[in-house]
């Protein structure tokens, strides 16, 4: 890689983790990569807005978790662009503004990974990066060779392996664990759970003054 190589960690980020944290931070010192953008989905197409939180807050989280690490930074760019959000606009974004010399890296973990047959306008993503597939439990690698061999052989070159550090923790799990009134300490970094716990995310019954959602 040459030193102007950035990389993209895409995500729903709902909220934000030390498993993307880890993840990005690990392919940034592996590949020796200048700096990672965090970028969090408008709305993922396949998701409905009851089941996401407002984009505001996630990008909100994102920036308390990265705000310590000079390499990390993060995107408006999918936010704030109407419509549902694809990776394709995103990559092709960065590429516009970095000129054709850099190189950039798109980070996913083991599971987004095998999803990656069905992104619309793949050959337009891979034109611009290389994806990097980060190992994540109960994502073992092996199961979706299979899929990844699905993908022309020019794009699968592109793609690549890379063991991080094992944290079995999901967004998904830590919503639950809030709404079950279970600790999310040592899970997100200490600034995202007092901003979950100030705004009243992912509570069974939000608290009156900040529903879940509503930023005013
Ligand atoms: P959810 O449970 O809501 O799907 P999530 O924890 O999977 O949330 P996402 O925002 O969906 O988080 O993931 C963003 C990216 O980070 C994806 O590429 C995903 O594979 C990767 N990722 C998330 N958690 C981990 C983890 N613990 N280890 C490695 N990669 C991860
Ligand atoms: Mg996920």
């Amino acid at each position: 890689m040459t030193n102007r190589a950035i990389g993209i960690m895409g995500g729903t980020f709902d909220p934000v983790h030390y498993g993307h944290l880890v993840t990005a931070e690990s392919v940034r010192a592996h590949y020796g990569l200048q700096e990672v953008v965090f970028v969090p989905t408008g709305m993922p197409p396949h998701k409905s807005p009851e089941q996401v939180s407002q984009a505001e807050h996630r990008y909100l989280m994102t920036v308390l978790a990265t705000a310590t690490n000079p390499a990390f930074s993060v995107s408006r760019s999918e936010i704030d662009r109407p419509g549902p959000s694809f990776t394709a606009d995103t990559v092709r974004e960065v590429r516009q503004s970095r000129g054709p010399l850099d190189e950039i890296v798109f980070i996913t973990g083991a599971d987004a990974v095998r999803q990656l047959p069905s992104w619309s306008r793949l050959d337009e993503i891979f034109q611009h990066c290389e994806v990097v597939a980060a190992s994540r439990p109960g994502y073992p690698f092996a199961e979706f060779e299979q899929e990844i061999a699905l993908l022309p052989r020019p794009l699968r070159r592109r793609i690549h392996f890379l063991e991080v550090p094992a944290l079995a923790i999901s967004s998904s799990d830590i919503r639950h664990r809030v709404a079950e009134g279970m600790p999310i300490r040592y899970l997100v970094p200490e600034a995202v759970q007092i901003y979950i716990d100030k705004m009243g995310l992912y509570r069974k019954v939000p608290a009156a003054a900040n529903r879940r959602g509503d930023l005013s």
